[in-house]
């Protein structure tokens, strides 16, 4: 069977439009006028009537082949609670009009075939069909109305498809942060198991040759560098999860900022980091947690940066009160599209993927941890010359 025309029966406007389009089809396959008119007046009464009942119907006109033979068919699809029988007004009269009228239902959900035989003299084929099947997909609409309701059914659809794009991504979404999840339970058992042996190694009474203990070191900062990998995943199904607790504590914020570049400088030998702060105040703030944060944006600092460059972090107040903190580095920065994207989930710019280690879950951590504390976090950069993050942290009065 080959769709020619399809029209949803919504109001009286349609019934215009299943009219003129049945008529239209019958003409173009070369039926007599007076076919024409009989098949055009049959399927108008079936939409007529259904139009009183409902404002659900799809009548399709197609052309079904049944062996050497083809019939013009309409098939009405409707739902309605009354009660319909072939023998009610406007279907009564349309089944004097053509040879084959059947209406099926049940529960509320009917379906009328009209067919009419068409005559071996047209000669018709899957060539002819498919051309008058192609007339009819790309004929302009018969008036303002169909040109409406057309590019309402073409909204309809391109919803329908987001819809289905948008809870398929979600879907996987899911099962991303449940692999994720199970998958970093898993490795953090082994881990641990791997770290407290290798400490037990390193500090055992018994003679350990120097080539053995300098295996046991590499061993040792390598199951470090693994670990911090998986708190990290551990972290972000936290954050999927809404798992993420925090134990806040009044701190003095310069001083913390002091602790965390010392322990940075000394973790990132080749950078110089320089320090500006402006006035001490007292923040609430998660400390494991917020050391994090210095840690991730310090890191990425070194990372995407050359050695012997410095880095610079200052801190002020902004006009609401609220502390800003900067990290400037005089690194590789990046492009205006890296950066709407960097606080994203896994997000690596293109480029750096090629030249860096990583898995881009650092900043998407950190932006959680910072907003979670009530700030707000962004970028300045520009390729080539250096970025800058600069967050913002509520000082306790504020919060
Ligand atoms: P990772 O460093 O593991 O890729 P992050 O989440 O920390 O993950 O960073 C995400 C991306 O943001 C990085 O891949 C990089 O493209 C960019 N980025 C982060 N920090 C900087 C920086 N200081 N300079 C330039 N690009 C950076």
């Amino acid at each position: 069977m080959t769709e020619v025309v399809s029209i949803s029966l919504e109001n009286e406007m349609d019934l215009v439009l299943a009219h003129k389009r049945s008529m239209k089809v019958a003409e173009k396959l070369g039926l007599t006028i007076a076919t024409q008119t009989t098949f055009a007046t049959a399927v108008s009464e079936v939409a007529r009537a259904i139009i009183e009942y409902t404002d659900n119907g799809t009548l399709t006109i197609s052309i079904e082949q049944n062996k050497t033979r083809y019939a013009l068919k309409a098939n009405v699809i409707f739902n309605t609670e009354i009660k319909l029988t072939a023998g009610d007004e406007g279907f009564y009269y349309a089944q004097k009009l053509v040879p084959e009228f059947e209406l099926t239902g049940q529960n509320g959900g009917y379906v009328i075939d009209m067919k009419l035989g068409l005559p071996r003299s047209l000669k018709l084929d899957a060539v002819k069909i498919g051309i008058l099947r192609k007339f009819f997909h790309e004929e302009l609409p018969l008036n303002a109305y169909e040109e409406i309701k057309r590019r309402n059914s073409h909204l309809h659809k391109l919803t329908a498809e987001q819809e289905e794009e948008l809870r398929r991504t979600k879907l996987i979404d899911e099962k991303k942060t449940e692999f994720i999840s199970i998958a970093s339970h898993e490795l953090k058992t082994p881990l641990t198991v791997l770290k407290a042996f290798t400490q037990m190694a390193k500090t055992t009474k018994e003679p350990v040759s120097d080539r053995l203990r300098g295996v046991l070191n590499k061993i040792d900062l390598q199951s470090n560098k693994l670990n911090s990998l998986v708190q990290q995943l551990l972290d972000i199904s936290r954050a999927e999860n809404g798992n993420l607790h925090y134990a806040m504590q009044q701190v003095k914020l310069n001083s913390f900022i002091a602790d965390q570049l010392a322990v940075m400088q000394s973790i990132m030998p080749n950078h110089t980091i320089n320090s500006a702060l402006g006035e001490d105040i007292d923040v609430m703030i998660d400390i494991l947690r917020m050391e994090q944060v210095f840690s991730n944006l310090l890191g990425n600092a070194a990372k995407y940066s050359r050695t012997n460059t410095s880095v610079e972090v200052s801190s002020g107040l902004n006009s609401e009160g609220h502390i800003t903190i900067s990290i400037k580095d005089q690194g590789i920065g990046m492009s205006a599209d890296t950066m709407t994207s960097i606080f994203d989930k896994f997000y690596r710019a293109e480029d750096v993927s090629k030249t860096h280690a990583g898995l881009g879950m650092g900043l998407y951590i950190t932006s959680k941890i910072v907003t979670d504390h009530g700030g707000k976090i962004w970028v300045e950069s520009k390729e080539n010359e250096g970025s800058t993050f600069h967050f913002s942290l509520p000082n306790c009065e504020v919060a």
